[in-house]
């Protein structure tokens, strides 16, 4: 894999944050050959820590104009999956016939009328949710302008091209099914915008919440020999496992109602009816996944 030159993100600026968990900064560095780990995919540096409830994320990480930039003049040429030749129009039909089998109990019950797939690319998973449903309107936010453009031409209503956007007040209860595939762990404010976020589902609606799982990282990879080079990120300022994510959907207003940990990936589906919002006992996972990185870093 060709690394990309840092200097093509002119102006990088980085900032401290803190665990959106639980609101400190008390963490401790991910090391590897007892140096931290700096190394991140594509040659971009990343700074690694794991909060004492056990949250990794990173810290410091871009600014938010940087990160701005970088999903405007970047993103696409090294992610945009639908573009790659191995991966294409089919593999994300096939997730999303994946999601679908997931969640198809749930689909019989709500019978969704207005679906909306926050992160959508150019549609693809749109394609395949129209073969196997009738009389939906489908809803997009994303922000590849040549994403939009696809979307727009297939019929898909682009509501914003920010998750973090205004389009949350807009569409306050109006959503049956919201699809949130590898996104949370791009959020940079993940209470702020979940909170948001979970506002837009219908009193009985469903999200579908799928991130990489910090406690099960694919180690085994055909173009990398190092995992961690393709592991950790610029674009993911967090690293989240079982424990951590349902601590924050649960901070956020959603309650899980089935979830599943496979092939590298923790997934879950959500609704808005909460019992006892943030007085759930919060599991501490941070000796297990110190566990984790110490198994498979060097
Ligand atoms: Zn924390």
């Amino acid at each position: 894999m060709k690394p990309v030159v840092i200097d093509r993100l002119e102006d990088l600026k980085w900032e401290e944050c803190i665990c959106p968990l639980c609101g400190t900064s008390e963490s401790q560095t991910v090391l590897m050959n007892k140096e931290p780990l700096t190394e991140g995919q594509f040659g971009y540096k990343v700074h690694p820590v794991i909060c004492t409830c056990g949250l990794v994320y990173l810290n410091p990480r871009w600014d938010a104009p940087t990160y701005s930039r970088f999903y405007k003049n970047y993103y696409d040429d090294l992610y945009r999956l639908d573009e790659k030749e191995d991966y294409g129009i089919e593999g994300i039909k096939r997730n999303t016939k994946e999601i679908f089998n997931r969640i198809s109990q749930y689909i019989e019950l709500i019978k969704p009328k207005n679906i909306i797939d926050v992160g959508c690319g150019s549609g693809a998973g749109f394609l395949y949710l129209n073969e196997v449903l009738d009389d939906v309107k489908y809803y997009g936010v994303e922000s590849s302008e040549d994403s939009i453009q696809k979307l727009e031409k297939m019929g898909v209503k682009v509501v914003d091209s920010d998750l973090e956007g205004d389009w949350t007040k807009t569409y306050n209860g109006f959503f049956d099914l919201l699809i949130m595939r590898h996104v949370v762990e791009h959020i940079l404010h993940p209470i702020d915008a979940l909170t948001k976020i979970a506002k837009t589902l219908h009193s009985d609606g469903i999200a579908y919440i799928a991130v990489p799982d910090m406690m099960r990282p694919r180690v085994k990879l055909r173009d990398y020999e190092k995992w961690w080079e393709y592991y950790f990120r610029a674009v993911h300022p967090y690293y989240y496992s079982k424990e951590t994510l349902f601590t924050l959907l649960n901070m956020c207003g959603l309650e899980v109602l089935a979830f599943g940990e496979e092939n590298d990936e923790i997934w879950c589906v959500v609704n808005t009816k909460i019992t006892n919002q943030g007085s759930k006992e919060r599991t501490n996972s941070y000796d297990e996944q110190i566990r984790v990185l110490e198994k498979y870093l060097p």
